[in-house]
This record gives C-alpha cells, structure tokens and sequence, in this order.
C-alpha cells in the first residue's frame, strides 16, 4: 500500500475511533452507525460477496490518488517528465495490488524525440478467459493545469476498483489500461496512448469500459461510439436501475479513449459526469473534487463489472469486428 493509501486509511480508522470514543462517552446510540439493526428475526443469507462488492468503494482512497497525481506529480502534459513519473507510480501501484504489470514505453507523439506510455496491468490467473479493459488517461492537458477531474479523477476510481477486483472470480479476466496522451500532444495529435493500444494490442479484449472526469458534477453519462457498443451501454443501465443512479441518455462523442476502441471494432462506452466547468482550466485543482460524485462512479463501475454474465460476455465477443480478432495481445 502506498503512503497515501496509508494516509487516508489511517484517517478512516482515527474517524472510527473517534466515533467509537464518543459512544462511550455519551451512550447515545443513534450515533453509532448499526447500533439498532439487533433485529429479532435471523438475518437474511448474505448475498455473495462479488454481487455486494460495490459498496466497498472507498472515495477516500481514490482521493489520496487524486492528491497525489496534483499535488506531488502535478501537471503531466504528454512526453513531459511528469508524465512519465506518473506512468512510474500508477504501476507500482497495479504491481502492489498484485496485477502483471507491462509498460509500453516508447509511443511516439509525432515531434521528435518526445513520446508516451501506456501502463498496462492484467488480473493474475486470467488464462485464456475473455478481457474486459478498464481504462482511463494519466496525462493533462496542459503544464498549466493540475488536472484533477481531467483526469486524475478516472485514474484514482480505476485504481480503487481494481483493488476490489483483484481476486474476484469473474467471467472474464480484467485488464487495467492508463492511457498517456489522451489529450492533444505536441505533435497535435489526441488519443494516442489509447489509438496505440486498441490497434495494436486488443486481441481477446470484448469490451472497455473508459473513465474519464468522474469527480465533479451530478449527471452520470455514459457515451457510446458506434453501434456495436449499445449492449454494453445497456449493462451499464442496468446497474444504474439497480443502484438507483440516473443516467442521462447520452448519445455518441468519440472525445475520449473509448473511441479507439470502437474504431477498433470492440464495444466500448466512455463514463463521465458532468457539468464540469472548469475543464481545461487551471481551476481543474484537487479541492474541488467530490467525494459523492467519486463514489456514484464508483459504485456504479463495480457493480457493472461484478454483474456481467457469462452469457453477456459471449454477447459483448460477438460483437466484436474482424479488425478486433486479428489484433494480438500484448502487455504481459
Ligand atoms: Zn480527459
């Protein structure tokens, strides 16, 4: 665990304390959360534990990310320093979380001699079991700006949740994916950590699912780009029934890196929660992200991922194009 997930783990467990020494105190028990569910009828059988493992979204550790990414990394403009240190720490961390980790290093951003890196993580035991890519981009648009809901924000709820998914048992096999140069590179170029990854390396992935400014707003949207990605657009809605989120009908944009992944022919929908209206500005600082609006996206993701059937997976693969078939997989 890394010291900021140390961090904001030690001031979870210093609030408990501190609820608990109040308890003592005062003896008031609606202050202690769950004091009055000692219910006389036996509690029903737990559910299973990846069908509840949404609730778990810890915000505050995608937080402590979030404040690292900004405030110790800063802005990580495409081929910049900062963006390669970045790369360095998202997989380390992946690497902690017990995930095989590959960095592609070297993705050229079209001016001489500044590149990019896609750091790369798949959930140990995957075999030859169907991926589903989670991903989202590390870089920021700017040296300017310190991008925290642009997209420090996607990287920190990606993390949490694989954190969460490491050693579930699912129909398929998860693969992290943190993009580099997801936003216009010097060579003017956008997209392309993730173009250099759908295109080259997606073989058996049937679905990705793109996080991308999930930390300020109220509105859940999920984009679609083409229309072989309706289906999973429609699991992600159904997780949202289930957890009683409104989702706007969000319609089609090809502005984040789900879109190489449908140029790719692999379905694939963009999460973002919005109105963000400081996007692309200096503004874009780590104070201003919300804790609830981490966790609808969060939980949301969670619960989409631990809901997928084998028989969705089968649906998602066969709606892969031929161009998806033929890539190879890389990244191991
Ligand atoms: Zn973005």
């Amino acid at each position: 665990m890394s010291p900021q997930r140390q961090f904001a783990h030690g001031l979870f467990v210093g609030a408990n304390v501190l609820m608990a020494a109040l308890y003592v105190a005062f003896g008031t028990e609606s202050h202690w959360p769950g004091a009055e569910t000692q219910a006389a009828e036996p509690p029903a059988l737990p559910p299973t534990p990846a069908q509840t493992l949404w609730r778990q979204f810890e915000p505050s550790d995608a937080l402590g990310n979030i404040a690292y990414l900004c405030w110790e990394v800063g802005p990580r403009p495409a081929g910049s320093a900062a963006e390669r240190q970045a790369a360095a720490y998202l997989a380390r961390e992946l690497a902690d979380l017990g995930y095989i980790v590959a960095v592609q290093r070297g993705i050229t951003l079209g001016k001489a001699g500044q590149s990019t890196a896609n750091v790369v993580g798949l959930a140990p035991g995957a075999g030859r079991k169907p991926r589903i890519v989670v991903g989202a981009h590390y870089d920021t648009v700017s040296p300017a700006v310190q991008g925290a809901n642009d997209n420090a924000s996607g990287v920190a709820v990606v993390l949490e949740v694989a954190s969460l998914l490491v050693k579930q048992s699912l129909p398929y096999a998860i693969q992290v994916v943190f993009f580099g140069a997801e936003e216009r590179s010097p060579g003017g170029e956008s997209l392309v950590g993730s173009r250099h990854f759908a295109r080259r390396c997606a073989g058996s992935a049937v679905a990705m699912i793109n996080v991308d400014m999930v930390g300020c707003g109220t509105d859940l949207h999920v984009w679609q780009y083409g229309a072989r990605s309706r289906y999973l657009a429609g699991l992600v809605a159904r997780s949202a029934a289930a957890l009683g989120l409104s989702v706007a009908a969000s319609g089609h944009s090809a502005d984040s890196d789900h879109a190489s992944f449908a140029r790719a022919a692999i379905p694939s929908i963009w999460l973002q929660s919005l109105p963000d209206p400081r996007n692309h500005t200096s503004a874009d600082q780590a104070q201003r992200i919300s804790v609830r609006s981490l966790e609808r996206a969060g939980r949301l993701l969670l619960h989409t991922l631990t809901s997928l059937q084998a028989e969705d997976v089968r649906l998602l693969q066969k709606r892969c194009g031929s161009q998806a078939k033929a890539a190879r997989y890389c990244g191991r």
